[in-house]
């Protein structure tokens, strides 16, 4: 569903990337677990197609994402959550999001009661947010089209024990209608409580990956 291949990124002499393969399989709800700076987001950058990578590959679903006819329906991605539209409500966002795919208005109903934000979202804006509400709201505007592959950057971030649990809940149930989840972490707990498998990642390159209790028992 997602592949990595031989991929590489480098910024005027420094190697974000450095010869990057991993793939995620249908199903699956794989962590991507590495240090700030490690390159995480260029990684989820570059397979939105937000950036381009100097050598190498990365698709969803076979190919690019500049290649996926309506990426909205294949793909969600929550890639700096609450940095857009400080100033509009999430039932705003949301709807905005909505009718950019050309889904109907109750489709928004249906993802607020996902995300638990039903009743808290409209009385007041974004800005006035909690963290914890903004990355529901984030993966709730993800999955407004229904995506076979979500791209989460730093999803648990924010979230106290309570809104991790939801998370794994939520998280689990869309593995098992096969849909597939990349979420990067800087935090070995909060991976380990949401995903099955984990790529860890640092300057650059792949250094391990495998189930947590692979890796667990490595340890
Ligand atoms: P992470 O998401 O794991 O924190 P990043 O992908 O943001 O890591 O960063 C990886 C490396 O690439 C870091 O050294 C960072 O400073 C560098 N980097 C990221 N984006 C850019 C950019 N647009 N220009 C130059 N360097 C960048
Ligand atoms: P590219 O188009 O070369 O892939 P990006 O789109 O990833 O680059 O870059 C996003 C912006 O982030 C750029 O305008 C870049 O100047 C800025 N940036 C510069 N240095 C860093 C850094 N160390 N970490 C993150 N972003 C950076």
């Amino acid at each position: 569903m997602i592949e990595f291949r031989n991929v590489s990124k480098i910024y005027k002499g420094v190697k974000a990337l450095d010869d990057v393969s991993f793939t995620v399989g249908a199903g699956s709800v794989t962590g991507f677990l590495g240090p700030n700076g490690a390159g995480k987001s260029t990684a989820m950058r570059i397979l939105v197609g937000l950036s381009r990578a100097t050598a190498g590959s990365a698709t969803l679903l076979g190919r690019p994402y500049a290649e996926l006819a309506c990426p909205g329906f294949h793909v969600g991605t929550l890639l700096d959550a609450g940095a857009q539209h400080p100033g509009r409500t999430g039932r705003e966002i949301l709807t905005l999001g909505a009718m950019m795919l050309g889904l109907p208005k109750s489709r928004v109903d249906e993802v607020l009661d996902l995300v638990g934000l039903t009743g808290r979202e409209s009385g007041r804006t974004v800005s006035g947010y909690s963290l914890g509400m903004r990355q529901r709201l984030g993966v709730g505007h993800a999955l407004l089209g229904r995506p076979k592959v979500l791209v989460l950057d730093e999803p648990v971030n924010g979230l106290d024990p309570q809104g991790i649990r939801w998370m794994r809940g939520l998280l689990h149930g869309l593995s098992d209608s096969g849909c597939s989840v990349l979420l990067s972490s800087h935090l070995l707990h909060e991976v380990e409580q949401v995903a099955d498998h984990i790529v860890i990642i640092g300057r650059g390159r792949i250094l391990t990956q495998g189930t947590v209790d692979e890796l667990n028992r490595g340890q």
